[in-house]
């Protein structure tokens, strides 16, 4: 659900006057600090979280790692222009071996998690259930397109450290990333029952002004081996900016009560922030019955021969769990 009424006639990137006073779930708000330089998205996810979450019944560390992959992965998804997929994937030597979530734009979110439940212990961060590894993040336009595909090394460290790695490394953009992700208890109409709940703000230092635009340190380049590179400072923009969603709390970002733009308001107010149109995110899997079919006839016979169990071959959706029953020469060629 989004915070207007489909016929609204604001145009994308338009600002938005009336700021929500409810908290708007299953949601990403864009938002901008123009006075700092600063451009921004923040997300609140409910239902579409916990449905995910709770149909996998993962245990409750793996849940909520995997619930901050999604956090990450919608931040990050909501910003294509196209239409395409947001593909994040870890593979790491940690309890959670491998994670996946899957972006279609503009708005569906499908995700699992696999893991090793001998190896989970109380008490274990983040950074510690995933261990050593990589984290890539795949943008895919479509089978005529290229695909774009940026990996960061994780070596212990959790996933807001590797987003930051990654845009320090590979976009050279500033950039800040809070993820927080949370099992509420007893919700409203829900009885008593654990609702998973998350919210994550992107925070961006996107200077305009010539006078913001110097670049990081570079290379020295043809100066004498041992001279010290030219260092920068950075800019006062940019530490206030990082400065200030550092303050952010977990609990603010989860806070069913606190609504995204009193959040906003409430870290930006000094310098004006504007809000612009929201965007509804789902969880909804984009297997079908005529995906899985148009897979197993890209299979050689031989292949598929063995995929056949008492007459018949089955394929489960990962991500959803949907299974699929085919007669062998259904889909034979
Ligand atoms: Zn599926």
């Amino acid at each position: 659900m989004v915070s207007q009424s489909p016929d609204t006639k604001t145009a994308p990137e338009a600002p938005i006057r009336a700021p929500s006073a409810v908290p708007v779930d299953d949601a990403v708000l864009p938002f901008e600090v123009s006075a700092l330089d600063l451009r921004g998205r923040l997300t609140r996810l409910g239902p579409a979280l916990d449905d995910i979450l709770t149909k996998h019944d993962y245990p409750a560390p793996v849940g909520k790692l995997l619930g901050e992959a999604i956090v990450l992965t919608t931040l990050l998804g909501t910003s294509l222009k196209f239409e395409g997929r947001f593909i994040l994937q870890t593979r790491t030597d940690g309890p959670v071996s491998f994670l996946v979530v899957d972006f279609k734009s503009p708005d569906r979110l499908r995700a699992y998690a696999r893991f090793d439940a001998k190896r989970l212990k109380d008490g274990q961060t983040s950074g510690e259930l995933l261990g050593k590894g990589h984290l890539a993040m795949t943008i895919d336009q479509g089978a005529d397109m290229s695909r774009y595909q940026g990996l960061v090394a994780l070596n212990g460290g959790d996933l807001e450290d590797a987003a930051h790695e990654y845009f320090l490394r590979s976009e050279q953009i500033p950039t800040r990333v809070r993820l927080a992700v949370a099992e509420e208890l007893n919700a409203p109409g829900a009885g008593p029952r654990h609702r998973w709940r998350a919210g994550g703000m992107l925070l961006q230092f996107l200077p305009k002004r010539a006078e913001r635009m110097r670049g990081p340190d570079l290379d020295p380049g043809d100066a004498p081996v041992g001279t010290a590179p030219h260092v920068v400072a950075e800019d006062d923009a940019w530490v206030a900016g990082r400065t200030l969603i550092g303050t952010v709390e977990d609990i603010e970002l989860i806070d069913p009560d606190l609504s995204s733009e009193r959040l906003l308001y409430r870290l930006f107010h000094e310098h004006g922030v504007r809000v612009f149109r929201a965007t509804g995110i789902e969880a909804k899997c984009s297997c079908s019955r005529e995906s899985v079919e148009n897979m197993l006839r890209s299979f050689s016979q031989d292949d598929r021969d063995h995929m056949v169990e008492n007459g018949v071959i089955s394929v489960t959706c990962e991500f959803c769990s949907s299974t699929y029953v085919f007669e062998p020469k259904e889909v034979a060629e």
